[in-house]
């Protein structure tokens, strides 16, 4: 049986941290929008150059645009079992097309993950924040910084900062994530669907652990 389940929490939450972990425990491949379109901008590519202006100014990328790419995603192989999605979806337009391309499958959101964080400590985390080009780890410049300033203590690639990690644009991301995103929650709790909530002010591993426990309460059989 697939397991797909969602990763879900404002910007900065810390859905990028934990969610490498929490595929690794589900067994199925974490599948992030945002890191999608930033591979796509990384390449020049046309659809990287149409998500960019949206993306720069902490908007959200059009559905239409966001819903196939992540429908070609879902055609891969890796995710006949079942996908953690990372930032998807952000809008009710996706939740219906995600549940949509599941059903088609046979498959539905076997778990919201929801990491819950307070406004003011989601800025202070984003405006400190400083991710890893080639693997996507992230550092906060002052909290977790890399061993070697600008290097990536893991795979050796460029530490920088996100050209949308400033305060202004976080503050407009958190704004489309109360206006766009949170109804989201709602849609699937009235649908039925398990919903953990996870306290994500706390410590990383904490966070983690708390987010391992719920995934092996849902995975079909031991890891
Ligand atoms: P993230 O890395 O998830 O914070 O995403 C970075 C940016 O990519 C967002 O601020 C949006 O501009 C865009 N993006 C990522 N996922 C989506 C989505 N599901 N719908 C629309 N835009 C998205």
């Amino acid at each position: 049986m697939a397991l797909d389940l969602l990763l879900f929490g404002p910007p900065g939450a810390g859905k990028g941290t934990q969610a490498a972990a929490v595929a690794r425990a589900a067994g199925v491949p974490h599948v992030a929008t945002g890191d999608m379109f930033r591979g796509h901008l990384s390449q020049s590519s046309e659809l990287g150059m149409q998500a960019k202006a949206y993306m720069d100014r902490g908007a959200l990328v059009p559905d239409t645009i966001t819903i196939s790419m992540l429908s070609e995603r879902l055609t891969g192989s890796d995710a006949e079992a079942g996908v953690l999605l990372d930032g998807f979806p952000r809008t009710i337009g996706q939740a219906e097309a995600l549940d949509g391309m599941l059903g088609e499958r046979g498959r539905q959101v076997a778990a919201l993950l929801s990491i819950e964080v307070p406004a003011e400590e989601l800025v202070r985390r984003v405006s400190g924040r400083l991710v890893c080009r080639d693997c996507g780890k992230t550092f906060h410049a002052l909290e977790a910084p890399p061993r070697v300033a600008g290097v990536c203590d893991d795979c050796g690639g460029e530490v920088m900062r996100r050209v949308d990690d400033s305060e202004e644009t976080v503050r407009a991301r958190y704004a489309v994530f109360r206006e766009q995103t949170e109804p989201v929650l709602a849609y699937y709790r009235e649908f039925g669907t398990p919903i953990v909530t996870v306290d994500g002010a706390r410590d990383r591993a904490v966070v983690e652990a708390d987010l391992l426990a719920a995934i092996s309460n849902l995975s079909p059989g031991p890891a």
